[in-house]
């Protein structure tokens, strides 16, 4: 640590109610002698909104790296920086990585001040296990990417949490279920914080009627989060593994899931999620 460098810091801001703004954010916002900005217009409102006055500079994933050598020369002057994104914490699919990063190796302290996300907004109302969970970001928008990515939920057993934009959530939902069976159940938050918040929790068969239904249903912003697979190999004795693999070669995964787990009182959907682990391998 060097003492005469400026500081960054991270300054998540809201993601829909400006409420949720802390105390803290706002000193820092006023008190360091540059922000970083994903968009300095967008920001402007915020900024105008609490009467914060330091002058913005942008930085978006087209100019980060030349930028963050350009924050890195100013703080080195001991100047502070912050960084903002347009809402939520800065890096969480948003920019900043190139700029923490170049921080690290140049001995300037980043401090980053806890606040809303959305992710974790969402995963903390989903009645979901949190104890293990995976954030995914975007999903890719091709779809054998999409679907590549979604086939490492068949087996994996940690909550994923998922964000979504409302042109592509219907989609992503529908593969999803291709992927790993309509059954998984599944949280999707929409306008999290805002007017309109909603949750809609339920099997993924449904979330899609759910989608349909209402057009309404599929606007505003998204977090999708989908529970783990339930499949613990541990948790399955090797004969109703050898079971059901010799099953599903004359009957339909379904079926030859509940007669396994019938057999063995075992949960029909973990050896179903097992079974579809194998299409995938
Ligand atoms: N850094 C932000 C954070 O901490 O949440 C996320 C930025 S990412 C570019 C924007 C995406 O986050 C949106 O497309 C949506 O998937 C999710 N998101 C942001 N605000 C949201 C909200 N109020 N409700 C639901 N999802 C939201």
């Amino acid at each position: 640590m060097t003492a005469e460098f400026g500081k960054l810091f991270i300054v998540p801001t809201p993601i829909g109610n400006l409420h949720d703004i802390t105390e803290r954010a706002i000193t820092t916002l006023q008190s360091v002698d540059i922000i970083a900005a994903e968009d300095t217009r967008h920001s402007s409102k915020l900024l105008q909104h609490f009467g914060i006055k330091t002058k913005t500079i942008a930085l978006h994933d087209h100019n980060e790296k030349k930028r963050a050598q350009h924050l890195i020369n100013i703080m080195k002057g001991g100047e502070s920086v912050a960084l903002i994104s347009d809402a939520g914490t800065p890096l969480i699919s948003d920019p900043g990585y190139s700029l923490v990063s170049a921080c690290r190796a140049s001995d300037i302290v980043v401090s980053a001040l806890p606040g809303p996300c959305a992710a974790i907004t969402a995963l903390s109302a989903s009645g979901m296990p949190t104890d293990r969970f995976m954030f995914y970001g975007f999903p890719p928008v091709k779809r054998t990417a999409k679907q590549r990515l979604f086939s490492e939920l068949v087996q994996n057993n940690a909550t994923a949490v998922f964000y979504e934009s409302p042109r592509r959530i219907l989609d992503s939902i529908e593969t999803l279920t291709e992927v790993v069976g309509g059954q998984r159940e599944v949280v999707l938050g929409r306008e999290l914080t805002k007017t309109f918040e909603q949750y809609y929790c339920g099997c993924l068969d449904d979330a899609i009627n759910w989608l349909n239904e209402d057009l309404n249903h599929q606007r505003g912003e998204f977090v999708f989060i989908v529970s783990g697979s339930g499949v613990n190999k541990e948790d399955i004795p090797d004969e109703a593994i050898q079971l059901l693999k010799s099953l599903v070669e004359h009957l339909p995964l379904k079926k030859a899931a509940a007669i396994v787990a019938e057999h063995y009182d075992l949960k029909k959907n973990a050896l179903y999620q097992l079974g579809l682990s194998w299409n995938n391998e």
